[in-house]
């Protein structure tokens, strides 16, 4: 009695024989390909490249209201000064003034003097102006930097969850590479090499079993005596119509 026919399809380690470890290669290889498909194209990854962009367009706009608050603090600074120097003059004037009897000097330190308060008059509009310019440049500044954190806690939201999703995936590729190794290692060279480069050329199935009278991926069905010859050759063979490796029969 044939000790393969007693082997339950489930087998695994060194009770599995060549046919098997073949199948089981391919689905380790494919399970391989899924998972890495599955984190190339999360929807996480667009959303993290979106969510950048959006964050560097914010940092550069956040970095233009910085330049216009500075040079807007600059003017405030200027203002202030001479508004000082105004009110310096405008007391020496006043000293002038009460220091003097010559109506002339009087006369035209007093327009001196006025030109002075207008200046300071123009100055304390202008500030105003200013002020409110640089209220709206910090209101600017302060959604900026809100709009900057709402973009950073979602980026390390993302990176979160694409690193939870890469690290299941990766647990899932080490699983299906310790079945490849454990196939692998009861294939003979031959069908490994031939596999190898046929899944290369074929969107990396290499290996396909026989089903009914047709190859279980082409699904062309077998002229008899196509079938009979798979049927009457070895275990592992090639498909006529899709040039795989076919597995006939142990599977
Ligand atoms: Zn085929």
């Amino acid at each position: 009695m044939k000790t393969e026919s007693l082997v339950p399809t489930s087998v695994v380690g060194s009770l599995m024989n060549e046919s098997q470890a073949l199948l089981q290669l391919q689905e380790a290889d494919i399970a391989i390909l899924r998972v890495k498909k599955r984190l190339d194209s999360l929807p996480i990854k667009a959303a993290l490249i979106k969510e950048r962009t959006k964050r560097n367009e914010i940092e550069v706009k956040a970095s233009q209201i910085e330049v216009l608050r500075a040079q807007g603090e600059e003017q405030a600074e200027k203002f202030q000064d001479e508004d000082a120097e105004l009110a310096d003059k405008i007391a020496q004037c006043q000293k002038s003034i009460d220091d003097t009897k010559d109506f002339r000097v009087i006369t035209s330190v007093t327009r001196d003097m006025e030109g002075h308060i207008k200046r300071r008059e123009k100055i304390e509009f202008d500030m105003g102006l200013l002020a409110d310019r640089l209220g709206k440049i910090e209101d600017l500044a302060a959604q900026a930097a809100k709009k900057t954190k709402q973009c950073n806690d979602r980026d390390a939201e993302l990176i979160a969850e694409y690193r939870k999703a890469g690290i299941a995936g990766q647990a899932e590729i080490d699983a299906a590479l310790g079945r490849r190794e454990e196939a692998a290692a009861l294939i003979s060279r031959e069908h490994l090499d031939s596999y190898d480069r046929i899944r290369k050329v074929k969107g990396g199935i290499g290996a396909t079993k026989l089903e009914g009278n047709c190859c279980s991926v082409c699904r062309i069905e077998y002229h008899d005596s196509q079938l009979s010859q798979l049927q009457t050759g070895p275990d592992i063979s090639t498909c006529p119509i899709c040039h795989r490796l076919i597995v006939v029969r142990g599977a």
